[in-house]
């Protein structure tokens, strides 16, 4: 779509949704009371930065008010409800309707048919079927696209590893901790995840470093695509890769990238952390939603052909950052520089410690790949800590194996410091 009919399309649909929100959920009313603002003086896309931004405060304060849809209605017309992960902070609850699974169904295929997923593919989904949003709204895609899918709620890592061999999925969907974990499980029941059907790993749920997405490749000997989204502006998945960058459905969202202290948008190229605007919910179109996730905005033409924004990939929501004596530190990019070291295995931690008032101890957990020789690695590790966020860390070895593993959203941070 040409930027001039997408502004044109934005702008016809801004002024709906906030007229909607407004009328429907006592969260954006209040909101828009307290910023002063008329709902009926938004009248296209340029008056978006007039709008108040929305934080999970917000909603965390309302027992459900930042929802368009009442009970009673979720009970007429409902699909499903979800939970935040609750990684950080209360889980809080999104009740969706069946108009918004029709919608999430057909942006989730468009997002997967771009990742290069046809009819004739298999996928093995590698979820529990619980109550978060991501893996729904790719089941209910992949079942428009008569995509067949291997569901493996409820089974352990190895029978999922089986149903590899057994079943001869082409697309795996996981965290990228699991793929990886995954591939490790294939290769204990002797054999080489390489050599199977899998030819699209799909990644979702965690951020994904570069070292790690080529990890996964290398292990699959697939192609890496991502999902990106959120519970609270959904439907959608959002954002997802072409081969070339991610895209963020832009006729169905509209995304800013603020300055972390000011809230204010930051010119495109500059990072600034993601802000979502849905335009087409019915329970949750979330206006200036401050996602958090921090992010760099690119326009113009992709490779691919395509015209809707692309960012360069999300690093980490803004809470999960770390602060160590000074020095910020998203875990993710102490990810990468550990798997850009082929000594390293699949698994680590990061364990924050106060031994003493005034002292913060910066250790890193991690396993050796099997059979590799590894006396040096903690000095190397430290080195490259060292150098690339000007850091001391101590470095401790762990055997092969022995750290726990999670099937969603990874925790890899043990943050013990009395604060
Ligand atoms: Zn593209």
């Amino acid at each position: 779509m040409a930027p001039d009919s997408l502004r044109q399309l934005h702008s016809e649909k801004l002024p709906l949704a906030v007229r909607y929100m407004c009328e429907q959920s006592p969260v954006y009313r209040h909101k828009l009371d307290e910023a002063g603002v008329d709902p009926a003086s938004i009248r296209s896309v340029d008056d978006l930065e007039r709008l108040p931004i929305v934080t999970k405060d917000d909603m965390s304060a309302s027992d459900g008010g930042y929802l368009a849809v009442d009970e009673d209605y979720w009970d007429r017309h409902g699909w499903m409800m979800f939970n935040t992960s609750g990684t950080t902070g209360l889980p809080r609850t999104f009740r969706y309707t069946d108009t918004d699974r029709r919608m999430w169904m057909w942006t989730d295929a468009r997002a997967l048919w771009a990742m290069g997923i046809r009819p004739g593919d298999r996928a093995l989904l590698c979820f529990g079927y619980g109550p978060h949003v991501a893996m729904w709204g790719m089941l209910y895609a992949l079942n428009r696209m008569t995509v067949p899918v291997i569901p493996s709620g409820g089974m352990d890592s190895r029978a999922r590893a089986a149903a590899v061999l057994n079943h001869g999925p082409t697309v795996i969907a996981a965290t990228p901790s699991f793929a990886l974990y995954l591939a490790g499980m294939v290769r204990e029941l002797g054999a080489d995840p390489r050599d199977t059907r899998v030819r699209i790993v799909i990644s979702l749920g965690e951020p994904l470093p570069d070292a790690t997405r080529r990890r996964i490749e290398e292990s699959w000997a697939a192609q890496v695509h991502q999902f990106y989204g959120c519970t609270e502006a959904a439907p959608s998945c959002g954002g997802y890769t072409c081969g070339h960058g991610m895209h963020i459905m832009e006729d169905t969202h509209l995304i800013e990238a603020v300055d972390p202290a000011t809230l204010q948008p930051v010119p495109d190229g500059q990072p600034g952390l993601s802000v979502i605007t849905n335009l087409c919910s019915e329970a949750s179109p979330q206006i200036r939603f401050l996602v958090g996730d921090f992010t760099t905005l690119i326009r113009g033409d992709c490779e691919c052909g395509r015209t809707h924004v692309r960012t360069t990939g999300f690093s980490g929501r803004a809470d999960d950052m770390l602060n160590v004596r000074g020095v910020t530190v998203f875990p993710s990019a102490v990810e990468d520089l550990l798997r850009r070291l082929s000594e390293v295995g699949d698994e680590f931690q990061i364990v924050l410690e106060s031994p003493a008032v005034g002292q913060e101890v910066f250790r890193l957990v991690v396993e050796p790949r099997p059979g590799v020789a590894a006396q040096s690695l903690p000095e190397r590790i430290a080195a490259e800590v060292r150098d690339r966020f000007d850091l001391r860390a101590e470095v401790e070895l762990v055997a092969p194996g022995s750290l726990p593993k999670t099937e969603f959203k990874a925790r890899r941070v043990r943050d013990l410091r009395n604060r």
